[in-house]
């Protein structure tokens, strides 16, 4: 961790627990895609979902498309903006913008990251802004950025902006941080990536209606800060998985299912709502950010805050019983 332009105050991790890996984004869709498609499950790309119907022994869904499709329940995996989410209730609240906008981009290395261990990363709490950088596998930097601003763009409109234009912005927030200023100067606008507005999910009150329930972002998106999104939507679609193998009907398995994942998930999503206030900070609060962190992370009980999440585990083989109660 840095703060300012004083890099290297190192986090603790929790004892006992393994190194926490990091995965391209890209080869983790692979890697699930083809596991999906060797297992015998139709993927369909370009379906949008607009509707659906009920009926007491199916659900048929309906795509803009004009096609349609019919099973015995749906899955609402459908992201922080969910469709399935306003159609279990139509009153569900929506994803909040953080006032954060997300960027990232790769660079070569130089003197001011050399000294970066590869499989370790950097969360820098800079002058205007905060950032994140790491030593990729083929020794270049990749770098996140997440520039507070007032006016939210999806990622459409973000990528609507020429990169130059970002770019410049970019530079001008990070221009007093070290390595911070290198990375925003050296990134190009080809390698620069615009991901618009970071959003996190306030509670959800109704995760599942009749034959619909949701898992991911759709119902628990943490904020980006805790890293912990891509794992808990995992973790809920193996729980919801056991719950349906072992339950007798879909109402049943989605009330076992949502016991067993609400209270860790709004756990986590509550730490992350917390950091990325951090994250966000007027003058004065950067100033006392300074003071904070270090102690902060001199005095955090990392065994109690992190071990929880880290170190989650499922028993697939053990039945869930109708009663299940939490494992958070
Ligand atoms: C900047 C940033 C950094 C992050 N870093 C991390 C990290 O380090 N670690 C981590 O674990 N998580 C991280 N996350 C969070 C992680 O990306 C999400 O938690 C994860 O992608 C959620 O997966 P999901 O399948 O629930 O939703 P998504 O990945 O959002 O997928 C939803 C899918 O549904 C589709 N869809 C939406 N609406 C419809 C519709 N009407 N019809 C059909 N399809 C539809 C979308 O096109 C999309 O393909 C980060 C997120 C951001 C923004």
């Amino acid at each position: 961790m840095s703060i300012g332009s004083k890099p290297g105050r190192e986090m603790p991790t929790p004892q006992g627990s393994p190194p926490r890996q990091l995965i391209d984004r890209g080869a983790l869709h692979r890697i699930l895609r083809d596991r999906a498609e060797q297992s015998g499950v139709r993927i369909h790309g370009g379906k949008k979902l607009i509707r659906v119907d009920e009926r007491p022994d199916g659900v048929t869904a309906h795509f803009a498309d004009g096609t349609s499709a019919s099973a015995d329940i749906l899955i609402g995996a459908d992201g922080v903006h969910s469709t399935v989410r306003r159609l279990i209730d139509p009153n569900a609240p929506g994803a909040r913008y953080l006032n954060l906008l997300g960027f990232e981009g790769v660079v070569d290395d130089a003197a001011d990251t050399a000294e970066l261990e590869p499989g370790t990363m950097t969360f820098a709490f800079g002058r205007r802004a905060y950032y994140l950088y790491w030593k990729r596998p083929d020794g270049r930097i990749g770098w996140g950025a997440n520039l507070p601003s007032e006016q939210y763009l999806t990622l459409r409109e973000a990528r609507t902006v020429a990169a130059e234009d970002w770019l410049h912005t970019l530079r001008g927030t990070y221009a007093n941080d070290i390595p911070g200023a290198r990375l925003a100067a050296e990134t190009t606008s080809d390698t620069l990536q615009a991901i618009g507005g970071l959003h996190i999910m306030p509670p959800v009150p109704h995760w599942h209606r009749g034959r619909m329930v949701l898992v991911g972002d759709a119902v628990h998106a943490p904020s980006n800060s805790t890293g912990q999104g891509a794992s808990l939507a995992m973790e809920s679609a193996i729980q919801l998985a056991r719950c349906l193998r072992d339950l007798p009907d879909a109402p049943s398995a989605f009330a076992a299912y949502e016991r067993l994942r609400r209270p860790r998930v709004e756990k986590i999503a509550a730490r992350g709502a917390r950091i990325s206030h951090a994250k966000a900070p007027g003058p004065v609060a950067q100033r006392l950010m300074r003071v904070m962190v270090p102690l902060m992370v001199k005095t955090l009980n990392i065994e109690k805050t992190m071990a929880a999440e880290q170190s989650y585990t499922i028993d697939w083989d053990a039945p869930v019983q109708e009663d299940a109660i939490t494992l958070a």
